[in-house]
């Protein structure tokens, strides 16, 4: 329980991937940080990785029993019975769309570590080549950064999360401080061969917040599979058990749980911020906490909605929005088309519990690179995340031997789907919903999101290439497709408080400080000027802790 009489140096809003990091960062270099979190404590007695289905009161069959209180979030297959209690209850928590643009606001977890507890822990840098994508294009804004000055922050945090993977060389998705990759079974060593061979792309394991070696306290990771629920021995990354366990061990971190952050509450003299309005989610009362700075890391449309509704007579279209772009600017990745097909199955058996290699393979992105041929229909790429299944030959028809014969068949099948760059857009924004307010009282979001003819078009060759690759790679059966994203997104939302040296457009500084008051800090991915089709938690996370360091030293200058 915070103590309310006490101001402490930083309020660190969410305990996710980014918030997670804000806090160890501060509370290890000895600032008092006090970390708002919506959600419950997350604890390894929560964790079911090992819990077979039949331990499961409902067998994980009632998916009724989870869409009562999550019709949403029970979109995503990763939500289950074993951990659907993890997820926003989106009754409690509803947000509002236009008709005809549905978006499918997912992934949005309720528990310290935030989304780091079922994220798909792909975990990939951006280069120059991203960092200066309008320059070659003309699309959208630079970021206010390059390549050198994030590069030793990602080297810092991966040497910390632990990333395995496989160095390539390739300019436009520099290498990681790798951990040795998870190694890729024969039907994508084949298809990577082939796939070098006939058509000069690269085809690695993924890059994944997945130890193969144990790290500070974590063990390697054995394989079991589930990621998503969690982790005894702690080998996938999660803020809950890593950065935030850190922050607060250190003795300068006060987590502070199912604190609903409401806005940020200002000194009007000084323009500065100097607080957080939060509503206990137990018992619905406000509550507010003070500190020298307030930095929000509540995922990004979160935390603009915090900034839109701290709106006040000298900020009256929200906080940092002097500029008029807060809110706007919404991207998040395509993620509706890509491919499968057959692969011979060599010797590989089937089993029903065997090991379960939590992560598969990368094709990072071969569209529209510098040197390379351009695209007449679209601009950026999209790289693609794959795995193979071997199965048992479950549709296998008979009786007696020769049904158990056909059975025992191996099915072994690749696929694929691509996640592609969404551009920039004024008119994909947030606004707050005027009408709605969440069962804590607090104004909901109205989401406008739709994709343009950059992201049809990409749609449509994320399709042809898929089966181009699965082609050269020698897949029987090849099947691809392309819809239309439905309102269903990557949960990668990003740019709605974008980063800029110009005031005049942007709304955060290159160190994601608002231009407009000096000590509100906003440290996820609202700041992106442009999503690259690589994931972004890796660069979330580094920017993160950069921004951290700026704001230590503004604080030793006693400019807050
Ligand atoms: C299923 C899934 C798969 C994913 N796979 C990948 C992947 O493979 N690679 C990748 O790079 N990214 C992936 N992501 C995205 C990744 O999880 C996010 O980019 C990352 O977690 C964002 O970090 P964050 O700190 O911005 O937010 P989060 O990690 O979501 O943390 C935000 C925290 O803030 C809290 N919060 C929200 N509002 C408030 C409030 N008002 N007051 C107090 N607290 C609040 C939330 O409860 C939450 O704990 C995936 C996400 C999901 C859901
Ligand atoms: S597959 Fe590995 S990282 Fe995932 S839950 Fe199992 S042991 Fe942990």
């Amino acid at each position: 329980m915070a103590d309310s009489t006490q101001t402490y140096d930083v309020i660190v809003v969410g305990s996710g991937a980014s918030g997670g990091w804000a806090c160890k960062r501060l509370a290890e270099a000895g600032l008092k940080v006090a970390l708002l979190e919506a959600g419950r404590p997350q604890s390894d007695k929560n964790f079911t990785e090992h819990k077979p289905l039949f331990d499961l009161k409902y067998r994980d069959l009632a998916k009724s029993m989870i869409t009562k209180t999550r019709p949403i979030q029970s979109g995503f297959d990763i939500c289950t019975e074993y951990n659907y209690e993890w997820f926003a209850n989106d009754l409690d928590e509803p947000y509002s769309t236009p008709d005809d643009k549905p978006f499918h606001w997912l992934g949005r977890v309720r528990m310290t570590g935030g989304r780091t507890n079922v994220w798909g822990r792909v975990s990939l840098r951006f280069s120059d080549f991203d960092f200066r994508a309008a320059s070659h294009d003309g699309q959208g804004e630079n970021w206010p950064i390059t390549y050198k000055e994030i590069e030793p922050y990602y080297d810092l945090v991966e040497e910390y999360v632990g990333i395995c993977g496989l160095a390539e060389g390739l300019s436009h998705l520099p290498d990681s401080k790798f951990q040795p990759p998870m190694p890729l079974t024969c039907q994508e060593t084949l298809l990577r061969n082939r796939a070098k061979q006939k058509l000069g792309w690269t085809v690695t394991p993924a890059r994944s917040a997945n130890l193969t070696k144990s790290l500070k306290g974590r063990a390697a990771c054995h394989y079991c599979g589930p990621c998503e629920r969690g982790c005894q021995s702690k080998s996938y990354f999660n803020s809950a058990f890593t950065t935030v366990a850190d922050a607060v061990r250190s003795g300068n971190c006060t987590l502070i749980s199912n604190a609903m952050a409401y806005k940020v509450l200002m000194d009007m003299d000084r323009n500065r911020a100097q607080g957080v309005l939060y509503v206990d989610r137990n018992t619905l009362e406000q509550r507010e906490v003070s500190a020298r700075a307030v930095v929000l890391c509540a995922q990004a449309q979160e935390s603009v909605r915090i900034l839109l509704n701290s709106a006040t007579t000298q900020h009256p279209g929200g906080l940092g929005n002097s500029s008029g772009v807060l809110g706007h600017y919404l991207t998040a990745h395509i993620r509706s088309a890509g491919g499968s097909g057959e692969m011979p199955a060599f010797d590989t058996k089937p089993t029903l519990r065997g090991p379960h290699r939590p992560v598969g393979f990368y094709v990072p992105r071969f569209r529209n690179l510098k040197d390379g041929p351009q695209s007449k229909n679209f601009v950026r790429g999209y790289g693609f995340e794959g795995d193979t299944q071997i199965d048992f030959n479950w549709l296998a028809t008979g009786f007696g031997e020769a049904y158990k014969k056909s059975l025992h068949e191996t099915q072994s099948q690749i696929s694929m789907t691509g996640f592609g760059e969404v551009l920039p857009r004024w008119d994909n924004f947030v606004e707050i919903d005027k009408n709605k307010v969440d069962k804590f009282g607090i104004p909901v979001l109205r989401i406008h999101m739709s994709n343009g003819p950059n992201e049809t078009a990409m749609l449509k060759d994320i399709a042809d290439s898929a089966g181009q690759l699965l082609e050269a790679g020698g897949a029987k059966n090849i099947h691809t497709y392309a819809d239309p994203p439905r309102g269903r997104w990557a949960v990668h939302e990003a740019g709605i408080a974008r980063m800029g040296n110009d005031p005049k457009k942007s709304v955060l500084t290159a160190f994601q400080q608002t231009h407009d008051v000096r000590n509100l800090f906003v440290m996820d991915a609202s700041g992106f000027p442009s999503n690259p089709c690589q994931n972004p938690t890796l660069t979330i996370m580094a920017l993160c802790v950069r921004s951290c360091d700026f704001l230590m030293d503004e604080m030793k200058k006693g400019d807050f």
